[in-house]
């Protein structure tokens, strides 16, 4: 879908829009608007509907905003529209209609979600709507400098204020002291994120009954690949609670990068300076790099980890169930679902001895063995543990008769508060050596779970 405003047969262009006519001033677009699609009571909205932007100063308090939302100046309607429907309706509409029909339906109650990248087009789209919008941010604390300098900018750019949502002072503080400043590399992104992004991202859509993202089908093969323009968000409550009680829409949705580009060069939007370095996809600093020319933009986002599930937890809705399930797997997540605790067992070997409860708690108890135990804490649906199924296995092959007994132990669901507080589970897998003549087991520290990393870890403690 081309959006180069030179471009007549662009589905931007479509709605009837040339490049000068963008330019013009906003009041001038809700005129272009009305004229093909909206409905004649929404024509003063403008006059209805204030903008958060437009109602506070910068002095005011800003903390109860977006979680705690004055009550809407729209009238108080409660629809049940049929959402998969519209979203075949508006399939082939543009992103300017998409956007439009977005603020015509939700007036104060919707917000864009602004990442600091070239989700830009969103407000550029908001714009030229000539409708008020609001924006909001999720500051997580580890954003780099060019972002907050770009936050900045396009806040002076369009007027506006972003309404930034903040994590909770406590939770971060508990994060960082337990586990430190970098420990997403070890045990995944998925706690900082709920802690940084997931939970204020909560707060924030608890004050709305609608949001808007950037969101392509093009950004993530893995979990994007058909997400509609418009849905009930499948993972988010709205201010009146409940499921359904909130809207998602991707206006962008089934435009590519490259035409997103042309948008923002077309109408001379500012960008962030981290683009120019080879950023394409932009979140944290610790977890967003630079990508060569022919990768995948999300390559440069939480490089060390599985391509297929890059969502940070805003977007979980995309993943599909059992990949949430394995997401979780960090063992610092929320329980897997149901079906999920149903998932084939792994690490199945003759050579492994599956330990139950009473038989761990027997060889935690020994103090003298006869011989040295490697155990595996283990939760079948945790991909970290899957990851490591095929090395544990063949060690377990290769110390088969070597008096080194391998076993496993699953310790998730009710096993796991056992496990947490007497025998060191962190996170999944966990890895024990139970020595000979030493009582209490000793963690494998390393999160190389080859072969030879554990032999050399194994052959060091006999
Ligand atoms: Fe934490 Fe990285 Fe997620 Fe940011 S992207 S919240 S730093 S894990």
């Amino acid at each position: 879908m081309a959006l180069s405003a030179s471009s007549p047969s662009s589905s931007f262009l479509r709605g009837s829009f040339s490049s000068h006519e963008l330019k013009a001033p906003w009041i001038h677009s809700v005129r272009l608007l009305d004229q093909r699609s909206v409905p004649r009571d929404s024509y003063c909205r403008k006059f209805i509907v204030k903008p958060i932007s437009a109602e506070q100063k910068r002095s005011d308090s800003v903390v109860p905003l977006a979680a705690t939302l004055v009550a809407p100046e729209v009238e108080d309607r409660i629809e049940t529209e049929d959402y998969e429907k519209l979203a075949k309706e508006m399939e082939q509409a543009s992103p300017l209609e998409i956007m439009d029909k977005a603020l015509e339906k939700f007036g104060n109650d919707i917000a864009i979600a602004f990442s600091g990248a070239e989700d830009v087009a969103l407000i550029e789209y908001a714009k030229l709507t000539g409708r008020p919008f609001r924006v909001f941010s999720l500051d997580t604390g580890r954003l780099n400098p060019e972002t907050y300098q770009f936050f900045d900018t396009i806040e002076k750019h369009y007027g506006i204020q972003i309404e930034y949502m903040f994590p909770d002072a406590v939770e971060v503080q508990a994060l960082v002291r337990s586990k430190g400043l970098f420990s997403f590399y070890e045990d995944g992104h998925q706690e900082c994120c709920r802690v940084r992004k997931v939970r204020p991202l909560r707060r924030a859509l608890k004050g709305l009954r609608a949001w808007i993202t950037g969101q392509r089908k093009d950004q993530s093969p893995g979990t994007r690949a058909e997400i509609p323009v418009v849905q009930v968000d499948p993972s988010f409550e709205g201010m009146d609670g409940g499921v359904g009680s909130l809207t998602k829409w991707n206006p962008v949705a089934n435009v590519e990068g490259r035409d997103i580009w042309n948008f923002l060069r077309a109408m001379n939007v500012p960008v962030n300076s981290l683009h120019s370095q080879g950023y394409i996809s932009i979140g944290c600093e610790p977890c967003t790099r630079s990508v060569l020319p022919g990768q995948h933009e999300r390559e440069g986002r939480w490089w060390w980890e599985d391509s297929k599930a890059k969502e940070c937890g805003l977007h979980k809705g995309n993943i599909k169930q059992e990949e949430v399930a394995q997401l979780n797997g960090n063992g610092n997540g929320a329980e897997p679902t149901n079906e999920s605790a149903t998932v084939t067992d792994i690490f199945n070997s003759q050579n492994l001895v599956t330990l139950s409860r009473s038989g761990i708690e027997n060889l935690a108890r020994l103090e003298n063995r006869r011989e040295p135990w490697l155990v595996v804490l283990y939760a079948p649906w945790c991909r970290f543990c899957q990851a490591m199924e095929e090395s544990y296995v063949e060690l377990a092959e290769k110390l088969a008769g070597s008096g080194v007994k391998v076993g496993k132990f699953r310790a998730d669901g009710e096993q796991k508060a056992y496990a947490k507080q007497e025998l060191q589970l962190g996170s999944f897998p966990t890895i024990l050596f139970f020595p000979r003549h030493v009582a209490s087991p000793i963690k494998y520290p390393s999160e190389n779970r080859d072969v030879d990393s554990l032999m050399a870890f194994i052959n060091a403690l006999q």
